[in-house]
């Protein structure tokens, strides 16, 4: 399954990133006829909140409606709808930019910066933006969330915003000036 994200699921649509799925995210303003065009183009399912998008013929059997509020109540919403694996492939893709992440070789290890230089393995990097992600105590609480989308919801969810993995960026221009490259969570 791969799936196209409405801008007001954003949230989600990292999360389903976290787990592993192929997750377009729409830009902020994107029109629905160019989002259904690429959903059609690329055999994605369209997850919205806007009903609006129902309305055009082209969202036929392929838009899924979400009505719940928060991050929580929409990944328990999807599950109900459909069969997702929430422990899929746990953080095998760039939460940013949605590209399959490979392992960080010794040149990029090399490469970072002296503050950050003993991270833990595994190393991974986002071979189109240059993150590198690492697993650590957020890694096992993602994990932790993870598991709870793939449970029946209670009464007591905590709604928290998406946390990304631990990524740096590594920008190449900022390394020359010898800056510290910045956190994105
Ligand atoms: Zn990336």
């Amino acid at each position: 399954m791969k799936f196209l994200c409405d801008e007001m699921l954003r949230g989600l649509g990292r999360w389903l990133r976290a787990a592993g799925y192929d997750t377009a995210i729409a830009g902020d303003g994107a029109p629905d006829r160019g989002l259904l065009r690429q959903a059609a183009a690329e055999e994605r399912i369209v997850i919205s909140r806007d009903r609006h998008l129902l309305e055009h013929r082209a969202a036929a059997g392929r838009v899924v409606l979400l009505t719940a509020e928060g991050t929580d109540g929409c990944a328990h919403e999807l599950s109900a709808r459909l069969a997702i694996d929430w422990s899929y492939r746990p953080f095998s893709r760039c939460l940013v930019c949605n590209t399959p992440l490979v392992p960080a070789s010794v040149f990029d290890r090399a490469a970072l910066p002296s503050t950050v230089a003993h991270l833990p393995e595994p190393l991974h990097r986002c071979p189109r933006c240059d993150r590198i992600y690492w697993e650590g105590g957020h890694a096992r609480r993602m994990r932790a969330r993870l598991a709870r989308f793939a449970t029946t919801p209670t009464d007591d969810i905590t709604v928290e915003a998406a946390t990304p993995t631990t990524a740096i960026e590594r920008d190449p221009a900022a390394r020359r000036r010898g800056r510290q490259p910045p956190s994105v969570w």
